[in-house]
């Protein structure tokens, strides 16, 4: 146990209305603390890393190339993703290949648990579009997935229900605000984290009216997860590309990847209509893990990287236990 100064009924202000914010302002104001978050953008979120991305909650996939704290947060998130927001779709991930990197699919198999093999059968009883397309696949039926631009506004509303306040265009300095102060700024926190770097991820919004998924799909590349999320409507978003870049824009080549990719999961993409291109910096730190930084009253939350909505309910989750009862979690957390 931390001794700590946080017990009894101090407010609550957290900066940044992001994923990782949005979560810790929902369990504190839940648990009773009177809770403020203060966003410097407008209710768009458009400034915001969470705004861009897939919102794919997929422990089991992400285990391929994480370590296995990812996973143990991950899998506790989904059980409070399913708590507060019943709705979220748990319909599972399909991750499907070319035949020529036949043995990057059976590492991926390797490297990850939870999965059922389907043959082309399989496959497309599961995604009737994906018929004749693969021979072999991998499902992960316990994964899930929210779409960011639907998702962040319900989180907000939840925490105006449960008695918090949220003043957008509100550009807070932590050492301006009384009480506990919780710094989820992501890559505005350079100034007190210089050790967080942006990891840029591309993605790609298409329309077509040809093509049906009902989960995210995966297909085994070589540089990086290219993976199809359904967004409803007959949008798709084609994500994502992993580049140590401080720059903010698509580069074409990004583009052909992503666009190419689409193709190879099914040709009818070919003729979808491109709605959006954008990117956003995931915020890492040089080990890619999350951190909770504690020092007294100040506690910053950081580095979900291309994690942020598989785990911001579980770290949110470990904050109030630190809050509440001094609890310390050794892998996550660290205190001054
Ligand atoms: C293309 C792409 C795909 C991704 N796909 C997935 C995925 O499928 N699954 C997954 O789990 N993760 C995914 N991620 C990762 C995820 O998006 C990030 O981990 C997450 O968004 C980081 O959230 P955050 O709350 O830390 O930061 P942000 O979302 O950036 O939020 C920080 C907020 O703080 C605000 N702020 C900054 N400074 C101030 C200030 N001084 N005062 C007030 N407000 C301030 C900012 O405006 C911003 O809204 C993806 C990322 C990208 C780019």
């Amino acid at each position: 146990m931390y001794q700590t100064r946080l017990h009894g009924d101090s407010p609550v202000s957290i900066i940044g209305a992001g994923i990782a914010g949005a979560w810790h302002a929902l369990l504190l104001a839940k648990a009773g603390r009177a809770v403020t978050v203060h966003e410097r953008s407008d209710a768009s979120m458009k400034a915001s890393t969470s705004h861009w991305a897939g919102g794919m909650l997929s422990p089991w996939c992400e285990a391929e190339a994480s370590e296995p704290v990812i996973s143990r947060l991950g899998i506790r998130s989904l059980d409070l993703w399913r708590q507060h927001f019943p709705q979220t779709p748990f319909n599972g991930s399909l991750v499907v290949a070319h035949a020529r990197d036949r043995a990057d699919f059976e590492r991926f198999a390797k490297l990850t648990t939870n999965h059922r093999r389907l043959d082309a059968r399989g496959l497309s009883e599961l995604e009737p579009s994906l018929e004749g397309r693969f021979r072999e696949g991998l499902f992960y039926p316990g994964e899930g997935h929210v779409e960011p631009r639907r998702v962040l506004p319900q989180l907000h509303a939840a925490i105006a229900r449960a008695g918090g306040k949220i003043e957008f265009n509100s550009t807070a300095e932590a050492g301006d605000l009384d009480g506990i102060v919780i710094d989820c700024r992501g890559m505005a926190a350079r100034d007190t984290e210089p050790d967080i770097r942006p990891v840029k991820g591309e993605m790609i919004i298409i329309e077509s009216s040809e093509v049906e998924l009902s989960r995210p799909v995966r297909l085994i590349h070589p540089r990086f997860p290219i993976y199809i999320i359904p967004r409803g409507d007959g949008r798709f978003m084609l994500g994502a590309t992993s580049i140590e870049s401080e720059d903010t824009g698509v580069s074409v080549r990004s583009a052909l990847e992503l666009l190419g990719a689409a193709y190879v999961v099914h040709p009818a993409f070919g003729e979808a209509r491109i709605l959006e291109f954008g990117s956003g910096q995931r915020p890492a730190f040089p080990d890619n893990l999350p951190r909770i930084a504690i020092e007294q009253e100040r506690i910053a939350v950081n580095g979900l990287y291309r994690h942020g909505f598989l785990l911001a309910p579980a770290l949110a989750e470990l904050t109030l236990g630190f809050i509440e009862r001094g609890v310390i979690d050794n892998e996550v957390m660290q205190c001054a």
